[in-house]
Formats: C-alpha cells, structure tokens, sequence
C-alpha cells in the first residue's frame, strides 16, 4: 500500500497484537468475514465468506457481483472478522462488555487469474468450512474453477484486539447484590441432517465428526 497506509494501532495497547499467528489465528477461526470497500463513493461492507492461505486472504464468488466485480480492479480494501467468546455482565451499566477475538486487515486487492492458484484456494475454503471434506468431493472441472472468481489481499498492514477475562467493576459496586461474571459464548453445529441421497444404511463420514459436539 502506499505512504498513506491506514492506522492499524488499537488504542487499548494491552488488547491489541500484531504478530501473524495471532492475527492469522482469528482469521483461520472465523467462520465469516467482512469485506470493506468503495462504491461510487458509498462505503459498502458485504458478509462472504474466507480463507487464509499463507499471508493472503482469498474471498470467492460469481464473477457478477458488485464485490467481486470492484476487487477484480484492484481497490483498497478492509476485511474485518470478529468471534464473540463471552458476555461480561458487570455490576454497572457502564463496565458491561463482551470478550471477543477480532482482526482488521487492510491491502489492495487483488484478482487471481491463475487457474491452478485458484482451484487450490477453492479447495482450500471446502476444507475450511468443513474439515477434511476436500478430499471426499470429484476434483473441480476446469469449467467449475472458470465460473468462481477469487480475488486476494494480501494481510500487510493488519492487527488483532482481543478482550478476555472477567468483569472489571468499580471496587465500590462489588458489594452490590447485582450478579457479576461471564456468559461463555461459542458456535456450536447441529447434528447432520442427510439430504434424501444418502444411503440411510451408510455409516456416517468420518470428516463429519467435526461438527459433533
Ligand atoms: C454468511 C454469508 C456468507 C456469504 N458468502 C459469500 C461468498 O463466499 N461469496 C459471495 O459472493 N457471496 C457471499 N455471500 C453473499 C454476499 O453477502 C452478497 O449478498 C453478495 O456478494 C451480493 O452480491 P450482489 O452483487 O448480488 O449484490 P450487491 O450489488 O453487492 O448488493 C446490492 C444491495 O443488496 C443488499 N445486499 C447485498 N448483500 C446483502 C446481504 N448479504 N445482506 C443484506 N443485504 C445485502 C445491499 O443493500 C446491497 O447494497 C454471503 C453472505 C453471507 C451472509
């Protein structure tokens, strides 16, 4: 990006981080992200989904939507992700929060032309979203891998805030009767639910296992 680079320093120093595994590891788990950028003027922010390859992030769709169409171009872009991990419920209006992993990252995107590099990222969004799943699938035909555009950015100017632990109240209201503490928060699946296809005499897929509780 150019000498104007965007300000990736969060201003609680001690909830912020920069290093790549950190910041890799937030994207890695996030199941959605968002993706910032300029339209006509309009800032527009679309939910889609991603995966992380080495120190790019690849976003896929048609080639007809507005945000593929716009990152094709190569455009200043922000991709933001965010994982709530708790509510914190102080004793005070004020000192309520939440504890959340969440990563901005910034950089100029970019369109992935090669067939090759992209058949690799699509398979590697499968496996994202279900694990081990790729390997269980027909390879993509080249007309399939033609018809989905990727588009990149690479994670150069990014950082990770990250708030966790318990609640933080006023010494003065911990007397209070009021209840304090956290309400973990995660995402959980549900038990898999096969389409009229499948053998009901079959055994389960073993890459299925990961969406059990
Ligand atoms: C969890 C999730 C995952 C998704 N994953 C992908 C993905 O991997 N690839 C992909 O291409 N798309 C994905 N989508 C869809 C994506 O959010 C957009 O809907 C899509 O890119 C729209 O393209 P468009 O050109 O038709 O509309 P646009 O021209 O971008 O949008 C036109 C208008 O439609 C409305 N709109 C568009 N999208 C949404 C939305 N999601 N919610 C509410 N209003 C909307 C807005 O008012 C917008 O200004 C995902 C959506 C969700 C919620």
């Amino acid at each position: 990006m150019s000498s104007d680079s965007p300000s990736t320093t969060v201003r609680k120093a001690e909830r912020g981080a920069y290093d790549p595994d950190t910041v890799n590891a937030i994207i890695d788990e996030a199941p959605v992200c968002q993706v910032g950028f300029l339209d006509d003027g309009w800032p527009v922010v679309i939910p889609t989904l991603h995966v992380r390859v080495d120190d790019h992030i690849y976003l896929h769709g048609s080639h007809a939507t507005r945000m593929i169409r716009t990152l094709k171009k190569g455009v200043r872009t922000c991709v933001t992700v965010s994982i709530l991990d708790g509510l914190v419920l102080a004793r005070s209006a004020l000192h309520h929060s939440v504890n959340y992993r969440s990563a901005v990252v910034f950089g100029e995107s970019k369109h992935v032309g090669d067939l090759e590099t992209r058949r690799r990222v699509l398979d590697a969004l499968v496996d994202k979203i279900a694990p081990e799943r790729r390997s269980t699938l027909r390879p993509m035909t080249e007309d399939e891998v033609r018809k989905t555009a990727v588009v990149s950015i690479p994670i150069e100017h990014a950082s990770a805030k990250i708030r966790s632990g318990s609640t933080d109240d006023d010494p003065a209201d911990t007397t209070l009767p009021a209840w304090g503490g956290v309400i973990p928060v995660s995402l959980v699946y549900g038990a898999p639910e096969p389409d009229e296809f499948v053998d009901p005499s079959a055994t389960e897929p073993e890459h299925l296992g990961f969406f059990l509780p």
